[in-house]
């Protein structure tokens, strides 16, 4: 079973210890979600799996089916089928939403096979269409220049068109609550909820609680001063709900 094994990691922002031996397991099939106070280290989370270079692994692993994901430089991550949002600049004049995820395609099937001629642009266009469609985006949107005055929600829209069209085996979004209104909240869930299956493992990282009505992970997960501090299914995400992370404070200052 193919699986995105996160083993005792240990992250520095410049000299500062910020992930202190984090471990967590991702099947391809099960979603995942993590949780927790601002300042924990979910962020750096998310830039570390996406090979940022201010992130500096200290110590531990990042496996894909027994890879070392950590030697990858982002886009061969990417290749081997790690979605990670926003690996797009902020805005590209000139280049449409359509253009820019064939070019991601191909680059990536050029990268496979040097001799690849590409997708050719029918069989692109009807999978995008069957994209769109799944997804209830309106065909329009394949049109407009990418994040070009974009809102919140047509970002996400962006993100999630992507994801489906490189059709990922493991996808991790970070879902910081700046932007992330009810409308934004929607297009993540419902493109969460098409997409995941048996093919795609989802890690989502929420500061935002209420995302946890709407995509059911299997998993939740509470992290803290670095680290997971508590594991469980979904009704921990309704508990915390109810009770806040401060009974979890004694599980944080223990584990220091
Ligand atoms: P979260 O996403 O859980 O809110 P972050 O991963 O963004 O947390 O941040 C974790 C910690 O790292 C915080 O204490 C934050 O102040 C610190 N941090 C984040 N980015 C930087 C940076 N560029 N330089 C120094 N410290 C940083
Ligand atoms: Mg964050």
């Amino acid at each position: 079973m193919p699986q995105l094994e996160i083993k005792n990691l240990h992250v520095n922002i410049e000299d500062k210890e910020i992930l202190k031996g984090l471990s967590l397991t991702i099947k391809q099939g099960e979603v995942h979600a993590i949780m927790g106070p601002n300042g924990t280290g979910k962020s750096t989370l998310a830039y570390t799996l996406m090979g940022h270079p201010n992130y500096t692994v200290t110590d531990g692993e990042v496996l894909l089916d027994g890879e070392n994901v950590l030697e990858m430089e982002p886009d061969e991550r990417s290749r081997a089928g790690i979605f990670l949002a926003f690996q797009y600049p902020v805005a590209i004049p000139g280049v449409t939403v359509a253009n820019f995820l064939r070019s991601a395609i191909n680059s990536r099937r050029r990268a496979a096979n040097p001799e690849d001629k590409g997708m050719p642009i029918p069989e692109f266009r009807k999978m995008l269409k069957e994209k769109m469609d799944m997804l209830k985006m309106d065909h329009s949107f394949a049109g407009r220049y990418l994040n070009d005055g974009f809102s919140g929600g047509e970002k996400k829209r962006a993100e999630i068109l992507q994801m489906a069209a490189l059709k990922p085996r493991f996808a991790v979004l970070d879902e910081t609550d700046s932007g992330l209104d009810i409308d934004a909240l929607r297009i993540v869930s419902e493109g969460v909820n098409a997409l995941s299956g048996s093919e795609l493992g989802v890690l989502v990282i929420t500061h935002y609680q209420r995302l946890l009505n709407y995509i059911k992970p299997q998993f939740v997960h509470v992290m803290m001063g670095g680290r997971i501090v508590e594991s469980g299914g979904p009704d921990l995400a309704l508990h915390l709900e109810e009770q806040g992370y401060d009974w979890l404070r004694e599980k944080e200052l223990s584990s220091e």
